[in-house]
């Protein structure tokens, strides 16, 4: 039996995760789950990654009410600050995690894919902290399209591997990052950047993940009593919505995900297995994997985490998805109300609870909802979008 949120059976979320890899891979998943076991049962190796968390990352973020957002909208608003964590977003609690594994299990490299770039330069960095060589392999579109991440992952000692199959984007990059992992695995670790791909990675991202809701559910418990009506968190991947779920799947708190209405791998997709596991994803008439479009590059991902799969099939956690247009009137209004520019994944969360403020989160409700990240990184989508049309307001 699953408990929720707990450990998955046999690697499957009910009929969703797996680890649907060829021989040689499967035995790479193997050797992970047998060291992620034995240390994140290890109280000195839990302590020394909370250690490292607290003192290198600035952990714990704050929970902060958001009270001019609240009043504006009639619900009650408090902001889990991921955003406020060394690099800017929670992908610092998951990469600290994987590479502080990678030295225990006695390796000196780590490889990582990476779409837009976040993931791969939050992994350079937990590289150079601990001393291991990384390699990061991006699609040549994306290598293109984000000069300026390629470029602080070079500065952070990292190479970027350019991969010129397929559509040269994130699902290659995954691919070709599986690959390279198999010819040089007795000294390389594969750091997946979200709950996503074979067992034990969805399980093992969203236990380094877990942090977020528990860190909240404490705060919420210790501030204000009780548990909240509701929790929002964006959806890529999934691995900050998991990370938050964990902290409340035992509580009265409903649960809400927020995918992108081009990239809503729930919401639209079907089941299917792509980079390892049975999930939903976004695929074409003949199963083909189909391109996810959003505006935020860290959510247009084709597939999403098994587990939310899972809690949507039970019927534990909802989906619901937001426009591009919504997204960027949230990117201002959360800026203008509170003072926080937000990254454009979680202003994905902002959007859907204003639009729904009244109506599906009724007044008066309680809500966390995770700032997953800031929103420098944005400033020039946003800008070459809606910048003219500031300039008036
Ligand atoms: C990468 C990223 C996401 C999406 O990834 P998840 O695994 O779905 O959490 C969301 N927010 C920010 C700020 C990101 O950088």
């Amino acid at each position: 039996m699953n408990t929720l949120m707990g450990q998955p059976h046999n690697g499957r979320f009910g009929e969703f995760g797996g680890r649907f890899v060829p021989e040689s891979l499967f035995r790479a998943c193997e050797e992970v789950e047998s060291f992620f076991e034995k240390f994140w049962a290890d109280d000195d190796f839990v302590e020394e990654y909370r250690q490292i968390l607290s003192e290198y990352a600035g952990r714990p973020t704050p929970l902060t009410h958001a009270k001019r957002l609240s009043s504006q909208l009639g619900v009650e608003v408090f902001l889990k600050r991921e955003d406020l964590t060394h690099t800017g977003s929670h992908k610092i609690n998951n990469v600290i995690g994987q590479a502080l594994l990678t030295v225990k299990m006695g390796k000196s490299r780590i490889i990582a894919e990476t779409g837009a770039g976040q993931h791969g330069v939050a992994t350079a960095t937990a590289a150079a902290l601990f001393g291991l060589e990384c390699k990061v392999y991006m699609g040549e579109v994306d290598v293109k399209r984000q000069a300026l991440n390629v470029f602080r992952m070079q500065l952070l000692g990292a190479e970027v591997i350019p991969v010129s199959s397929g559509s040269k984007t994130l699902k290659d990059a995954v691919n070709e990052a599986m690959r390279a992992w198999v010819s040089e695995l007795d000294t390389t670790h594969y750091c997946i950047g979200s709950v996503m791909g074979p067992h034990p990675y969805p399980y093992m991202v969203r236990e380094f993940q877990r942090v977020i809701g528990e860190e909240a559910s404490d705060q919420f418990r210790s501030q204000h009593g009780g548990s909240p009506d509701f929790v929002l968190a964006c959806v890529g991947g999934g691995s900050n919505a998991a990370g938050t779920f964990a902290g409340f799947v035992d509580s009265t708190a409903k649960l809400i995900g927020v995918e992108p209405e081009g990239g809503a791998a729930i919401g639209k997709g079907a089941p299917g297995v792509v980079h390892g596991m049975r999930s939903n994803l976004l695929q074409d008439e003949f199963g083909q994997v189909e391109e996810a479009k959003s505006i935020s590059a860290g959510l247009d991902y084709p597939g999403v985490g098994p587990e939310h799969s899972y809690l949507a099939s039970i019927g534990r956690a909802s989906y619901r998805a937001v426009s591009d247009d919504e997204v960027l009137e949230a990117v201002v209004m959360l800026s203008r109300l509170e003072g926080i520019v937000p990254a454009l994944e979680p202003a994905h969360a902002v959007a859907y609870l204003a639009r729904e403020a009244g109506k599906e989160i009724p007044k008066g409700s309680k809500v966390v909802l995770t700032m997953s990240g800031r929103g420098d990184k944005d400033a020039e989508v946003v800008a070459s979008m809606i910048g003219a049309r500031l300039g008036e307001r």
